[in-house]
């Protein structure tokens, strides 16, 4: 729905909303709140909400340390809970300069620059995520803990624990809020469940991420649960990915389909695919940002680990879901929920156009198990791995000019920056690993 300031204001007296959460994320993803009373929302609708840039991580020097707050008005959504007062709702802002110009340290601009140039080629690109997270018991103290409750397996029908009660309540909240969920299963770890989102345009799917993680913690934490986006929580079962399901729309029509090809996919969902497979080394710091990230993708959970397509095979890292139709689609299986939402999709619209643009040929699929090649099998058919761990991913990273392109200079330098200090850090710590391997043997 489009909202104006006159809709806002009638729909949060008639709701009793008596707390707005300005929300955004910082470059790194964390999503913050400026949280003001109702009092304060004509203030806020004109963009006159200031904050403290420089007390955000990666956002600004302290020079620029005045920074405003300019909310979507079409993101006003209601909480579906009360604190005490009255009811909560949130608006998403992007950051703007006090010169009135978008700042070159939001993620949510940077994303919009990448639309208009999709734009620019008359397209708008469609997202659908499917988040996967862990839900993990609290200790007595209220520490998360690594333990689940469950004994539930893959799309188990019946509630048999905490955790799916909890799910559930996460999934109504949503579509209260709503949000379209398009399905909500356990997913194959013990513990480890997955709410996925219908497809829409993707600056939306990035608010809703944003938001998404926010609820489920939340209702989580009200159940006595620990919801975690960590993407491999535990050694030795599936970690959690965010695969993205993308397609290019044209005056209302997905692009992506062709019923005359063989697959029913068109040049552009070639192309496109090319893109991916193309620039997935260089932008899996974005979306796979975290140490921790690259502990999932290895062999044998159903995360990627190669660089090639299928049109069936869950270890590629481009699938082509069996939809076609308005529903055609590729499935980028790399990201993981602990990327900053809006800096993934524009990485990725960024490489999707630039193999449109460039014709990249993504070559033909890969029918046999990935995981079960052998190096050489692997070389001889050219299929590349992504980045082992984060400090080669940043290597890739810092030789990306499209990616610099793609997510400007500031964001591109301080962010290289951040994950930089992030490595030096860990590559310090002695490990429980080293301990057990180690500590007898010498
Ligand atoms: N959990 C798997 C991953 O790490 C994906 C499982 C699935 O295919 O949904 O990506
Ligand atoms: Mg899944
Ligand atoms: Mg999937």
């Amino acid at each position: 729905m489009s909202m104006s300031k006159e809709i806002i204001l009638e729909e949060a007296e008639k709701h009793n909303v008596k707390f707005i959460h300005l929300q955004f994320v910082d470059i790194l993803g964390t999503l913050k709140n400026v949280a003001i009373t109702v009092d304060q929302l004509p203030d806020a609708l004109d963009g006159e909400i200031m904050f403290d840039g420089s007390s955000i991580e990666g956002f600004s020097r302290i020079q620029e340390s005045d920074m405003y707050l300019n909310p979507d008005l079409d993101t006003f959504t209601i909480f579906p809970w009360e604190n005490g007062h009255g009811k909560v709702a949130r608006l998403m802002c992007d950051i703007y300069t006090p010169e009135g110009e978008p700042f070159a340290g939001c993620p949510r601009s940077t994303l919009k620059n990448v639309i208009a140039e999709a734009e620019e080629m008359g397209y708008s690109m469609h997202a659908g995520p499917e988040p996967e997270f862990f839900l993990f018991k609290l200790s007595e103290n209220g520490e998360p803990t690594t333990i689940t409750h469950d004994k539930g397996g893959y799309f188990d029908l019946s509630p048999v624990d905490k955790g799916e009660s909890a799910r559930q309540e996460i999934s109504i909240a949503l579509e209260e809020m709503e949000f379209e969920v398009e399905t909500s299963h356990h997913e194959v770890a013990s513990g480890q469940h997955e709410i996925d989102f219908k497809h829409t345009d993707v600056l939306r799917t990035a608010d809703n991420i944003a938001t998404f993680e926010f609820v489920t913690k939340k209702i989580a934490r009200d159940h006595g649960l620990h919801a975690t986006f960590m993407p491999k929580p535990i050694e030795g079962i599936n970690g959690s990915g965010m695969h993205v399901h993308q397609s290019l729309f044209e005056d209302g029509e997905n692009i992506f389909y062709d019923p005359d090809d063989e697959l029913g996919l068109s040049q552009e969902a070639y192309y496109y695919m090319g893109g991916l497979l193309e620039y997935a080394p260089e932008f899996a710091a974005i979306t796979n940002p975290t140490i921790n990230s690259y502990k999932r993708l290895v062999p044998g959970y159903e995360a990627p680990v190669y660089v090639a397509w299928s049109s069936r095979n869950r270890s590629a890292l481009v699938r082509v879901p069996a939809a076609r139709g308005q529903g055609t689609r590729v499935e980028l299986r790399n990201p993981d929920p602990s990327s900053n939402p809006y800096l993934a999709m524009a990485v990725m619209l960024k490489a999707g156009l630039t193999g449109i643009k460039n014709e990249i040929d993504p070559g033909s699929e890969t029918v046999e198990n990935i995981y079960n090649l052998c190096d050489e099998d692997r070389e001889e058919k050219g299929i590349p791995s992504l980045p082992g761990n984060i400090k080669e991913a940043v290597e890739e990273l810092k030789q990306s000019e499209l990616m610099e392109e793609a997510l400007g200079d500031h964001i591109y330098n301080m962010f290289i920056r951040a994950k930089e200090l992030e490595w030096n850090d860990y590559k310090k710590q002695v490990h429980s690993w080293e301990i057990d391997t180690y500590l007898r043997k010498y």
